[in-house]
């Protein structure tokens, strides 16, 4: 039945996916920063709207940087997707004496996707906040437009497939 091996195979799958979500992270924090900057050069200065940005994003980092073991779930006020962000080395996955350049793991709850890990709570914070850069569900959904967002999410219209 359950033998040392499935638990071998557990953790290369768990060392594969980090290794990966690393090449896949730094691809992410190139990405989140391509979108603000074009974000930042869409926008008409609203300095009311920035501000509040601002306050959005440093309320979210402080959030992870207080992340214990069973972390954090935000919900995107505008998809309803659900991404949990987690404190591995708070959750005792890492030893303390560990590589900390993948510590914090953020992942879309809502469509299972493949973890990605940051070593800065900053970065995974925003990673968390603009999960449509890196999960191909919230991507869909961030292009559905928004009314047609609201009528699914009510369930007066079946989401398109
Ligand atoms: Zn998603």
């Amino acid at each position: 039945m359950s033998s040392g091996t499935s638990v071998d195979v557990k953790h290369a799958r768990r060392r594969r996916l980090r290794a990966t979500a690393k090449v896949r992270a730094r691809r992410v924090e190139t990405a989140l920063d391509k979108v603000r900057v074009r974000a930042a050069q869409a926008l008409t200065p609203d300095p009311d709207g920035m501000l509040a940005r601002r306050v959005a994003v440093e309320d979210a980092e402080r959030e992870v940087r207080e992340l214990d073991a069973t972390g954090r779930v935000f919900t995107r006020r505008d998809t309803g997707a659900r991404i949990r962000t987690r404190d591995t080395l708070a959750a005792g996955e890492l030893a303390p004496d560990a590589d900390t350049s993948d510590r914090y793991e953020v992942e879309c709850l809502t469509h299972h996707s493949d973890p990605l890990f940051f070593g800065d709570a900053g970065a995974a914070a925003r990673a968390a906040k603009e999960s449509d850069v890196w999960c191909g569900g919230c991507r869909q959904l961030a292009q559905v437009p928004h009314s047609v967002r609201a009528r699914v999410r009510k369930g007066l219209t079946p989401p398109a497939s």
